[in-house]
């Protein structure tokens, strides 16, 4: 039944179970001297980097980064980002100026502009937008660098305007020390960047510290400890959502191909943790892509890694048939859905819930990934039901502006009074009476 698979594939999202692999865990116990939880790590960073700002950061990053750092090291100097451009292969720099060009096009295309509407003569209603003034941008690099992640992000936040962009990596060769990252940084016009990860990083942004100035917003994706991280401090500063370990639902029928189908799981799997899921009402397609599946993983760079995650965090699932498929998918909500059919827009028009969608047999989920327009940075968890991913609005903060003349407030102001009356709230209606013309009989 749907309910019986629904709870399987719940189990089977990354972030929702405990994920923190034995070396994880071993770090905790060495770090905090006993099993925590995730969510207790996290806020025992947390409160220790608002309680002792800097110090407490460079305690962390010694213990769970293995980097000895001094508060002068966090940020990474200009002279360091020029060279690591002025070194960058060309073919990458011309790459990544292609994929920023491409993103732009699109997160301009959907920026939100102010709307003003006059509904009575004498009454001006806008909703407005404006930039936020300062973000935080979390660059993951435990297991992977992400030089894609900063056109993600950084891409979107410039499109909206924003003045100053602060992008944080941890201090790992994967991290603030990779090359590649620091070149795209530059090339983007990114002057800030810090050697900081995990929740040590988010805390530092979400408070500020002595060497990091706080920020208004915190995006980005990252490991469970980046997540929970960012769950924490929201409150203090806004978040984008929940983009922890990634995960993707493949629905495929006897038209797809059983190797592209395995290399598109295998592609989210190399996350590790990264969930994979296979939804078809055709058989032979499951045995098919379970043979590709066990081919191609030895021959990837990663295949270890990918291994283990397919195997925590991996399903082969077979439905009645396309309705079930759409059902089931629907409920799951997933960070990436993609349809390889006949007739994807068909099935696409019933699924409400997933964080980027991909159609048809020649889009795989790399696309979006690397270069397609929106950002790569989605909610995932199964969050997809209520959060959107990232993109150029995510940047804006609205605001209303009202303006009415005599005439028009004289109209609308019975309204106000009768409600403000009834609610008790006296001065609220005096406010209007008062300015009534001719003032209305007082009782
Ligand atoms: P990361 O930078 O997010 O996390 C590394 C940091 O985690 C370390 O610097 C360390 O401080 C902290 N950490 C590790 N183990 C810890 C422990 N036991 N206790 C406390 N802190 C600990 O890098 P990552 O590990 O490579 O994770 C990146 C994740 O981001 C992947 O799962 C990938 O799937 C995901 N991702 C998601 C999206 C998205 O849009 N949802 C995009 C890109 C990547």
């Amino acid at each position: 039944g749907s309910a019986e698979i629904l709870q399987q594939l719940r189990e089977k999202l990354s972030p929702r179970g405990d994920v923190v692999s034995p070396r994880g865990r071993a770090l905790t116990e060495e770090v905090f001297g006993g099993p925590l939880t995730p969510v207790e790590v996290v806020q025992r960073i947390c409160a220790d980097v608002e309680r002792d700002g800097d110090r407490a950061l460079l305690r962390y990053s010694e213990q769970l980064d293995k980097a000895a750092l001094a508060a002068e090291d966090l940020r990474v100097p200009a002279e360091e980002l020029a060279q690591a451009h002025h070194d960058a292969d060309p073919e990458l720099l011309k790459s990544i100026r292609r994929i920023r060009d491409n993103v732009a096009e699109f997160q301009q295309a959907i920026l939100h502009h102010d709307v003003t509407i006059e509904p009575k003569p004498g009454v001006k209603l806008t909703q407005r937008y404006v930039p936020l003034r300062r973000v935080g941008v979390c660059v993951p690099g435990g297991a992977a660098a992400y030089p894609s992640t900063v056109l993600m992000t950084v891409v979107p936040a410039q499109t909206a305007g924003v003045a100053q962009i602060a992008v944080v990596a941890p201090p790992t060769a994967f991290g603030a020390y990779n090359r590649d990252v620091l070149a795209t940084c530059h090339e983007l016009g990114v002057t800030e960047v810090y050697r900081m990860g995990g929740a040590q990083a988010v805390a530092a942004l979400a408070f500020g510290t002595d060497s990091v100035p706080a920020v208004d917003k915190i995006v980005g994706p990252g490991n469970l400890f980046v997540a929970l991280a960012k769950k924490h401090v929201y409150g203090t500063v806004d978040i984008d959502s929940f983009a922890g370990p990634s995960e993707v639902i493949v629905i495929a029928d006897q038209t797809a191909r059983p190797d592209f189908v395995a290399a598109d799981l295998l592609a989210q799997a190399e996350h590790s943790p990264g969930s994979a899921i296979l939804i078809t009402w055709d058989p032979a397609l499951i045995e098919s892509v379970a043979a590709e599946l066990a081919d191609q993983v030895a021959q990837l760079e990663r295949s270890e890694l990918t291994l283990d995650s397919l195997e925590a965090f991996g399903a082969l699932i077979l439905v009645r048939d396309q309705d079930h498929a759409c059902e089931l998918t629907d409920s799951f909500a997933p960070e990436h859905l993609h349809i390889q059919t006949a007739n994807p827009r068909d099935l696409m028009a019933k699924i409400r819930n997933s964080g980027a969608a991909f159609l048809g047999h020649h889009t795989p989920v790399a696309l979006g990934d690397y270069a397609a327009g929106p950002s790569h940075v989605l909610p995932t968890g199964g969050t997809c039901n209520w959060a959107a991913g990232l993109c150029s609005n995510s940047f804006l903060r609205s605001g209303s502006v009202t303006e009415f003349n005599q005439q028009a407030m004289n109209d609308i102001a019975p309204d106000v009074e009768r409600l403000a009356e009834k609610e008790g709230l006296t001065a609220h209606a005096r406010s209007v009476s008062l300015r009534r013309s001719p003032s209305p009989p007082r009782p």
